[in-house]
């Protein structure tokens, strides 16, 4: 079958219609907890007759662009440059990593684009649009549905293929709508041959699995899941990253102000970058479980001694450590990397977070606890990665691999 190589990975050309879903913040707890109690009865009728369910890793930050960009260039964030949603750069600015011009690898669907292949790529949040158009891919986003179009395939109007208005992004089907823009697009093209489409974690940083917010999403994820299969798809599902409970059982969120803490203990730094940080603050008010510190080296010495006496702080690495252990670009993070356990977050100060702005509880991600992601698929997964996926070893930037090299032999 004919292939095209991105990245130094050969994914094989479909002759039929592929959609790769990221269920941000789809952590594996939701699917097991809504397949077990029956809130995905298509889900689970695939999982009967041949669909694979597997779990992998997401990169680190588990953060939601440098993992969509893992996603659609199957390769690590040192590769295609993207080490969070906000960083500091080498000359000192700080920096929202929504531009293509920080990329450095192509995409999939960019190199399909351009020979001949028809993609498509459908976003919740805008913020991902651009760095997942880039190269020439057909993109729409949600959030900016209205008066949008996608004019590569003649379709003017979203709302008008749609026939209903697109909801916010705060709004809790806004996924949904996502799904429902990709099937439209099929539907009218069944020339399409590899969809992505990116949800919001939205609802999965105010409910926990089995909460009614949580039923309501899976349960209708599961029908439009359906449809996708009904039009002949094959479907691959992952996440960009999981999601944990950040408070007490009080509600009061767990949290480490580090410069606050530093302060106090006369470590002077010269920024503390949450890479969290993105324009959807009534998710998480800027607070995860990763930080990335900016200081002189004696200070370094100094920060790892008060901050890795903290319960609740968990992994610190100097900045060379971090992007080999992590994978990431050594220019683009901080000269201390900083994770934090499953019930805790990290936030700057605590003038610089508005809590009041969350939509319930903190529930949040960016370190190792975030870490563990979804692979299923509609298929059974044969050739050379089989025996990874088995053993749980893959990574959600695996899944075009596992998505479009079918066959046995194949990849
Ligand atoms: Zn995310």
């Amino acid at each position: 079958m004919n292939a095209i190589i991105v990245n130094d990975r050969s994914y094989a050309v479909p002759d039929h219609p592929v959609v790769v879903i990221t269920v941000d913040g789809g952590d594996p707890r939701y699917f097991r907890d809504a397949l077990e109690r029956g809130i995905m009865p298509r889900l689970r009728k695939l999982l009967d007759d041949e669909g694979s369910f597997g779990v992998g890793m997401s990169e680190i930050p588990s953060l939601t662009n440098p993992n969509n960009l893992s996603i659609v260039t199957g390769v690590a964030p040192a590769l295609h440059g993207i080490p969070g949603n906000y960083c500091r750069l080498p000359d000192g600015s700080l920096e929202l990593l929504n531009d293509p011009k920080y990329l450095r690898a192509p995409s999939i669907h960019a190199a399909f684009q351009s020979a001949g292949i028809p993609t498509l790529t459908v976003t919740a949040k805008d913020k991902l649009r651009l760095l997942l158009a880039h190269g020439g891919v057909p993109s729409v986003s949600v959030e900016r549905a209205a008066g949008a179009g996608i004019p590569q395939y003649g379709i003017d109007d979203v709302e008008t293929l749609i026939g209903s208005p697109a909801p916010g992004v705060y709004d809790p089907l806004a996924s949904h709508y996502a799904m429902r823009i990709g099937l439209a697009a099929l539907r009218a093209h069944p020339e399409l041959r590899l969809i992505y489409v990116s949800l919001t974690d939205r609802v999965q940083h105010a409910a926990a699995p089995g909460d009614e917010l949580s039923d309501l999403f899976f349960s209708e994820f599961d029908a439009l899941l359906g449809e996708y299969l009904e039009e002949g798809c094959t479907v691959a599902i992952t996440a960009d990253h999981g999601m944990n409970a950040k408070h007490d059982d009080r509600g009061e969120p767990r949290v480490h102000y580090l410069l606050d803490i530093l302060a106090e203990r006369g470590v002077p730094v010269h920024e503390v970058v949450l890479p969290i940080t993105d324009p959807y603050v009534k998710h998480h008010g800027a607070l995860g479980g990763f930080a990335w510190l900016h200081l002189d080296p004696e200070q370094a010495v100094r920060a790892k001694e008060v901050l890795g006496g903290l319960s609740g702080i968990e992994e610190i690495w100097d900045r060379e450590e971090a992007a080999t252990v992590y994978e990431l670009p050594v220019d683009r993070i901080g000269d201390l990397a900083v994770t934090a356990a499953a019930d805790t977050a990290l936030g700057r100060s605590r003038e610089d977070h508005d809590l009041s702005q969350l939509h319930g509880n903190l529930r949040s991600h960016g370190g190792r606890h975030e870490q563990l992601v979804p692979l299923i698929l509609s298929h059974p997964v044969v050739g050379p990665l089989a025996t990874r996926f088995e053993a749980g070893t893959l990574r959600n930037r695996d899944i075009h691999d596992l998505a479009l090299n079918r066959a046995s032999g194949e990849g």
